[in-house]
């Protein structure tokens, strides 16, 4: 498992830690050590302290790649650590045995079974190294080399059995975490099945007169600029029967995207029948709204069909500037009212009633 660069910068705060208190400890044994002050400040103190400052910079630098092989390094500059910090304090080296464990706690963080394993067997093979060629250890028995072995291998084997346990739990974890993600997104999408026609991506009749509904009565109270256009596309059923009703389904879908790649974002476009559109304004002039307007219809008129060429679409609009005294109900009737008149008056055309 890859950890977040958060985590690696603990571990390394954790050595840090150990590391402070090594020397604080160190320094105290100054003032009680048989050596010359010198010697053991140099050899006890100062060159130690040096090593181990180098290893967690280069161990940062290293974090900062953020490779696959990171945990591995982490694991040899902290066995290091613990080398370094064994040897300054080798008069209570029963006690510090104990650090011999920490490679292997630390990699517990990795959920990782392969690194735990190649902890471990680091850990051994420098207990053997050292237990070879460090004098005081080679003072160790046998019994309290098979002691400590015994306390190595367990801790070794109670990481592995904790970190299967640990993985199963994080697995169960990520899967309800999908499952809950999945669950949003399906929620999401009956969401959008309920407001939207999924057919030309513009909102549906119901939620259009929701959202008038809402917008009407704010405006009474709170009067802005408010207008309504509903478009009708012009003698359709011609396009259906001449062009089949695949051809008028992308003619429909076509006007409908003309609509929305000519709203801006305070726009409000929705599919009010099956080739009837209504555009609700707000916050700005009837002008503004009816040079949009124009422009749908401009573009639509202009549009070619690749799989029919010589058919021009056209559309009709009725445009109206809501007024504080209209009903909902008036302005949707003077709007269609004013589509009405735009039929009669040749179609592909826009009538404004104000
Ligand atoms: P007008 O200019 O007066 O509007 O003439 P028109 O032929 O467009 O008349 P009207 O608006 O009444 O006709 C709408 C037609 O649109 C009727 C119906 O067959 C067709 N239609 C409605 N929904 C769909 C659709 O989703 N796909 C297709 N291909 N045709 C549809
Ligand atoms: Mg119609
Ligand atoms: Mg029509």
């Amino acid at each position: 498992m890859h950890l977040n660069k958060n985590w690696y910068t603990h571990i390394i705060t954790y050595l840090w830690i150990a590391i402070g208190v090594s020397s604080s400890v160190t320094l105290l044994n100054l003032f009680f050590s048989s050596l010359a002050p010198q010697s053991f400040f140099l050899e006890r103190f100062l060159f130690p302290l040096l090593l181990e400052v180098i290893i967690l910079i280069v161990l940062k630098k290293l974090i900062r790649l953020n490779t696959t092989v990171t945990p591995y390094f982490i694991i040899v500059g902290c066995q290091a650590i613990v080398m370094i910090l064994f040897m300054v304090h080798y008069p209570v080296f029963y006690v510090m045995l104990s650090l011999f464990l920490m490679p292997v706690l630390i990699s517990i963080f990795f959920l990782d079974l392969k690194l735990i394993d190649f902890s471990f067997y680091l850990s051994l093979a420098v207990f053997v190294g050292m237990k070879l060629l460090f004098p005081p250890l080679s003072m160790m028995s046998v019994i309290e080399v098979t002691t400590f072995s015994a306390i190595l291998v367990s801790s070794y084997f109670l990481s592995r059995e904790l970190t299967k346990r640990f993985s199963v739990v994080y697995t169960d974890m990520v899967i309800s975490v999908e499952k809950e993600k999945e669950l949003l997104y399906r929620n999401i999408y009956m969401e959008k099945l309920t407001k939207m026609d999924l057919a030309t991506n513009l909102y549906n009749h119901k939620t259009f007169h929701e959202y008038l509904d809402e917008l009407v009565a704010q405006c009474r109270k709170q009067p802005f600029n408010l207008s309504l256009g509903l478009m009708d596309l012009d003698r359709f059923k011609g396009i259906n029967d001449r062009q089949g009703h695949g051809n008028g389904d992308k003619v429909i879908a076509t006007a409908a995207a003309i609509i929305r790649d000519n709203l801006e974002a305070n726009d409000f476009a929705a599919r009010y029948g099956g080739e009837e559109f209504a555009v609700i304004f707000t916050e700005k002039s009837p002008e503004a709204c009816l040079e949009i307007l124009e422009r749908i219809r401009t573009d639509l008129e202009t549009a070619v069909f690749d799989t029919m060429p010589d058919e021009v679409v056209t559309m009709s609009i009725g445009f109206t500037p809501f007024t504080p005294k209209m009903s909902k109900t008036d302005l949707f009737e003077a709007a269609d009212a004013s589509l009405y008149s735009a039929k009669k008056n040749g179609r592909n055309q826009i009538q404004c009633a104000s």
